[in-house]
């Protein structure tokens, strides 16, 4: 994201992906407006909050009218710098960094796997669809060449936290941990952590000891 998102609260810049795919296939559509009421039924959102969150970047919806999509869409790719592609690197090849190399990232947005690192030497040297897979040595190097400040991390828990010292070393600024591992990084640094199984035992909690209940969060 640009240096004009520096002020949207965090909770608003993580639903602005969802927001943005929606408007985009309004726009594709052919849809000119779209109220919020229309819009939280689409991404599930309660309507304040979206009456909110699109009052931080000055689109202020009119009674009766809504939000012009074309308003939107340009706001969204501008702050989601959908207008370029953005590379990022993953690493640690595995089963399920092999399954994000062979998801093709770009049928929804701008964001690409360049390149992929790994410590297995067969694995070192080869292709996994178009992506070169590097050894760690050359991490720094590479990751440098590219520009590439985004990582994805598949690779055993007990390994994240050095590769993540070493990331820093490399610049990088983000980090999408799919370990189960909690990384301690300095400020420069920002991680998002996914551990897809607490979110899928949390999801049966939920279902076992809330349902019925609409609360979602
Ligand atoms: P998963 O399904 O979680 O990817 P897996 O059972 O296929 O797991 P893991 O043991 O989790 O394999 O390792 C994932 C990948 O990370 C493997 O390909 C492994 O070679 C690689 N790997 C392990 N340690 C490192 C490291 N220090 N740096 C880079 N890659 C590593």
């Amino acid at each position: 994201m640009n240096d004009e998102t520096v002020k949207i609260p965090h909770a608003t810049a993580k639903r602005l992906p969802l927001y943005y795919r929606f408007i985009k296939n309004l726009h594709a559509s052919g849809k000119q407006r779209v109220s919020s009421a229309e819009l939280s039924e689409a991404v599930k959102v309660d309507s304040a909050t979206i009456r909110r969150d699109f009052s931080y970047f000055g689109a202020l919806g009119k009674k009766g009218y809504g939000y012009n999509v074309n308003y939107l869409l340009n706001f969204f790719t501008k702050t989601l710098d959908q207008d370029e592609l953005t590379k990022v690197a993953l690493i640690g090849v595995g089963n399920l960094g092999t399954a994000f190399l062979n998801y093709n990232f770009l049928k929804n947005n701008n964001t690409i796997i360049a390149m992929a690192f790994e410590v297995d030497k067969e694995k070192v040297g080869t292709m996994m669809g178009e992506v070169p897979i590097y050894d760690m040595g050359e991490l720094k190097e590479r990751l440098q060449e590219e520009d590439i400040t985004v990582v994805i991390l598949t690779v055993p828990a007990n390994a994240a936290q050095q590769i993540t010292d070493e990331l820093e070393k490399a610049n990088v600024k983000g980090i999408l941990n799919f370990t189960p591992a909690r990384l301690t990084v300095p400020p420069s640094v920002r991680v998002h952590h996914i551990d897809l199984a607490v979110e899928l035992q949390s999801l049966i909690y939920f279902l076992k000891n809330y349902s019925g209940d609409d609360t979602e969060n």
